[in-house]
């Protein structure tokens, strides 16, 4: 926003009132928020502290004084029996102990007895606020939050989610119960709907908490019910006929009774400064859930001190949301790099001016290619939306189009190679722009070169990327082969930066090691297109042999599992170029071996040909890769993810969400002690 301090403060409020109430209408009734929540609290503050500097000047529509938006899309309003409001929130420890004192205050005042206040810590769900009314037991109604008076009837799309009982678990249930609780996608699910949307050509959803608004305000329940939707209670609204228990706790136990799902991660804790440490403990543990929380929920836990605390305009005075650092930050595109890849792939990069995101400054967002630009409309100079949770490499998710500034244009991808100027193409069909310049081209040289010593190829210690770099500029190396010639140029390699005799020695060492290496790791080393790690793993088990996998024609090559006719068409290709075959040949000369596996034992034979085995956890006895590979010499398939189709999860500790999937699809699990033993059965 520009600089305000000479508009006049009424007019500078207008203003913000506007602009939140129509970032708020976006967000809630069309969910598609414009700016991330992070924007929307700091502009929300802002106001706050104007308002409370000129308490004369606050209209009566501005946010401060509501709660979420006036319903208005095609379903029926129905006002709540008792308004739903908002929470307040904290943004730090120094504001959850303000809040602390205050309750304190509020309560010894009405001489309640406060020495500790007992509160009840839950993690902040994002999703949606849905209120559930049943009488005699039976789920009559279900209702948004809408603006807290009133909210839409979606009682049709909330009967399609199997978490939400149609009738109570209990023989004596209240005249009317209403219950509270967030309607929430869990983050696989989110990323399979957007899979297939992007598939389909169709709009992807920002993040989770629209994913899950957008599924329930459908108009169609058919299309709710194919949306991964869980409802997760938090309170209980209303209540006639029937006893509420003394403690929030136990009516969420009560209601768990009467068959409801209640967060797991809940706790009891007395003072604030158990508050402060559950926070921690959840902060930590955030990225491992299998679904989005933004912050915790601290509510008082008595209810009778929850009934003499009563409400502010829009929020319960006696809980408070501490939230967590935000996962989508606001930031401008200054500029596009193109990044020449390994396999000549043209990669846009976002620079962006740098934003402080999910825990890290983010400074760069890839846009991968033309399908991605295409499908975000981004330009270059665009405020975008970046999202960085968990150790998800950061995404450009939405671009804020009401803040296009003027000078913004499009992408236009180069012409030429920007490394060698060799011409670049699209291949019909493909997203991605290419060089044509091969390994004449010295960012594919020193890209394949880097892949060739990776950790999870040839793994040769101490040659890291800026020495690749260096040696590819000073012509030491050309292609992988003269990696083991080094030896030779002792010399030469005294030039190079930062390298002393001692470090060379160390070097050559680790490269004469890296000699004697394993078929599967010589297959991935080669980077053959889309012949990731798992996939060379299971073309070494099956072929054995490098001539037998070299001469393997494609309808061979589709037999293994792991390979699909694309797949099989890129090794085939690559086994037919000559400089490939020259290099493969090189690199034999030079010394490269490993064992090769006995020949004598037929695939077929295989205790586990057929099966699809994940690995997940810390294990002790094994590395996962060494997991793996014992697996895959079994016939096993190993896959990254859990599925239906999944035999067993190898679960080591501290398992995360693929554990959780795995239970609740029913996939055998076996711990680290069951596997040693399976294992040591098998190879008997
Ligand atoms: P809120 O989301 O901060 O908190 C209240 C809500 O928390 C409740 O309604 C409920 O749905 C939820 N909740 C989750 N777990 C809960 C639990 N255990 N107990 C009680 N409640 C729980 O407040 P709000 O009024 O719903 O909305 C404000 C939020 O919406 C802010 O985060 C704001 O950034 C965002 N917003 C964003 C935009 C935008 O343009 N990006 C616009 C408007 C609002």
């Amino acid at each position: 926003m520009a600089d305000q301090s000479m508009t006049p403060i009424n007019e500078q409020i207008a203003e913000l009132v506007k602009l939140l109430n129509d970032y708020s209408y976006a967000y809630h009734i069309q969910d598609s928020p414009v700016v991330p929540d992070s924007e929307y609290d700091r502009r929300y503050k802002e106001l706050q502290e104007l308002e409370a500097k000129h308490p004369d000047l606050v209209p009566s529509d501005s946010p401060t004084k509501r709660v979420g938006e006036k319903p208005n899309n095609g379903f029926v309003t129905v006002p709540h029996t008792l308004p739903m409001l908002s929470l307040d929130n904290a943004f730090d420890d120094d504001s959850l102990s303000d809040f602390d004192e205050r309750i304190g205050k509020l309560l010894s005042i009405k001489q309640i007895d406060v020495k500790q206040i007992e509160y009840c810590c839950e993690p902040k769900l994002d999703g949606l606020a849905i209120s559930l009314r049943y009488e005699s037991g039976i789920l009559v109604r279900g209702l948004t939050r809408g603006d807290g008076l009133s909210g839409e009837d979606i009682t049709s799309n909330i009967k399609t989610l199997k978490s939400i009982p149609l009738t109570l678990r209990t023989e004596e249930p209240p005249a009317v119960v209403e219950v509270r609780g967030e309607i929430y996608m869990p983050t696989e699910g989110f990323e399979r709907l957007n899979a297939m949307a992007i598939e389909k050509g169709e709009k992807v959803f920002v993040n989770p908490r629209n994913a899950a608004a957008g599924s329930l305000r459908q108009l169609d329940p058919k299309i709710t019910a194919t949306r991964p939707l869980v409802l997760c209670v938090y309170s209980i609204g209303y209540i006639e006929g029937g006893e509420i228990e003394d403690s929030h706790y136990d009516s969420l136990s009560l209601l768990n009774d009467w068959g409801f799902r209640v967060n797991p991660l809940m706790e009891k804790v007395q003072g604030i400064d158990a508050c402060i440490e559950y926070y921690s403990k959840l902060e930590a543990i955030r990225n491992e859930l299998p679904y989005d929380i933004d912050g915790i929920v601290y509510k008082v836990n008595s209810i009778e001190k929850q009934k003499s605390l009563g409400f502010v305009a829009r929020a319960p005075r006696w809980a408070i949301a501490r939230k967590f650092p935000a996962q989508e930050e606001m930031t401008q595109i200054e500029g596009i790099d193109f990044q020449v890849g390994r396999t000549g792939a043209i990669t846009p990069v976002a620079r962006l001016k740098p934003v402080f995101v999910g825990g890290v400054t983010v400074s760069n967002a890839t846009l991968h290619n033309k399908d991605e630009i295409a499908r975000l409309q981004v330009q270059v100079k665009d405020f975008v939306v970046i999202r960085r949770a968990g150790d998800v490499i950061p995404q450009i998710v939405q671009v804020v189009e009401d803040r296009r500034p003027d000078e913004a244009y499009d992408v236009v991808f180069p012409e030429h190679c920007p490394v060698c100027g060799s011409d670049t193409e699209q291949v019909s069909g493909e997203a991605t722009v290419r060089c044509t310049g091969g390994l004449v081209c010295p960012a594919q040289r020193k890209e394949s070169l880097k892949h060739f010593v990776s950790r999870k190829a040839m793994d040769i210690d101490g040659l890291g990327d800026k020495l690749i770099e260096q040696l590819v500029e000073m012509q030491l190396v050309l292609s992988p082969a003269d990696i083991f010639l080094l030896r030779n140029k002792k010399l030469d390699l005294l030039k190079l930066e930062r390298m002393g005799k001692k470090s060379i020695e160390n070097l050559l060492e680790a490269i004469e090691k890296a000699k004697n290496t394993q078929f599967n790791r010589f297959i991935y080393s080669l980077g053959i297109r889309e012949v990731g790690e798992a996939t060379a793993r299971t073309l070494a088990s099956y072929f054995k042999t490098l001539p037998a996998l070299m001469s393997a024609n494609e309808e061979e090559l589709i037999n293994v599992g792991d390979v699909g006719p694309i797949v099989a068409q890129h090794i085939r290709i690559f086994f037919q170029q000559e400089n490939n075959l020259e290099t493969i040949s090189a690199l034999l000369n030079a010394g490269v071996v490993w064992e090769e596996a006995s020949t004598n034992n037929e695939a077929s034979e295989l205790p586990l040909i057929g099966k699809t085995y994940v690995v997940t956890g810390s294990l002790s006895q094994m590395t996962r890769d060494e997991v793996k590979d014992r697996l895959i010499q079994l016939g096993a398939k190993v896959s990254g993810s859990v599925s239906s189709k999944t035999d067993c999860l190898i679960a080591g500790e501290k398992a995360g969400s693929k554990l959780t999937k795995a239970q609740s699809l029913n996939v055998p699990v076996m711990d680290e002690s069951q596997l040693m033993i399976f294992l040591s059965d098998l190879e008997a």
